[in-house]
C-alpha cells in the first residue's frame, strides 16, 4: 500500500484479496476466454486448457449462474489461509456461470433446508479479514438470489 492510499477505499472501491481475481470495479469475476475455442478459465490463465493456444482476453465473468454443488466448511483452512483466527463455518459450492465455467466460491447460506441444487445464487462481495488499518478486506462468495 502506498503512503497516499485511503486505507477502505484502495482503488476507489471495497478492498479485496488477491485484486486479480475481480474485475476493477469490483462488480464481477475476472476470468480469461481464449480467442480460439471460447473456453474460459477462473481464475486468468495466460494459456488455454482445452486447445493448449496461449491467446486469452479477459472476459467478466457473468454476476448470475445455478448452484451445482455444495459442502461445509467446517474448521479453519490451514496456511496459506489468511482469513481471520476467530472461524465461523461456512458454505463452499460450486457455482455454474452458463456459458462460461464453474467457479468455487464461498457461499453465504450455511443452512442446508436453505439450498437447492439448481437453484439461481448471485455474486457478492463478504469481508473476509480486516488490514492493518482495521478495515475490512473483503472475498468473493455467492448468495442465494431470492427475487426470481
Ligand atoms: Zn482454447
Amino acid at each position: 500500500m502506498t503512503a497516499d492510499a485511503t486505507p477502505g477505499s484502495v482503488h476507489g472501491a471495497v478492498q479485496t484479496v488477491d485484486d486479480f481475481l475481480f474485475t476493477e470495479d469490483r462488480t464481477a469475476l475476472l476470468g480469461s476466454r481464449c480467442t480460439t475455442c471460447r473456453a474460459c478459465t477462473f481464475p486468468r490463465q495466460g494459456g488455454c486448457p482445452r486447445c493448449t493456444g496461449d491467446s486469452m482476453e479477459d472476459v467478466a465473468l457473468p454476476r448470475r449462474g445455478t448452484l451445482w454443488s455444495w459442502t461445509s466448511q467446517g474448521f479453519r483452512p490451514k496456511a496459506p489461509y489468511t482469513g481471520t483466527e476467530c472461524y465461523e463455518p461456512f458454505g463452499v459450492a460450486y457455482v455454474e456461470l452458463p456459458g462460461h465455467l464453474i467457479v468455487e466460491t464461498r457461499l453465504l447460506e450455511t443452512n442446508p433446508s436453505n439450498l437447492e441444487i439448481g437453484m439461481p445464487m448471485e455474486f457478492t462481495l463478504v469481508p473476509f479479514r480486516d488490514d492493518d488499518y482495521g478495515w475490512p478486506v473483503h472475498t468473493f462468495a455467492f448468495v442465494a438470489v431470492r427475487d426470481v
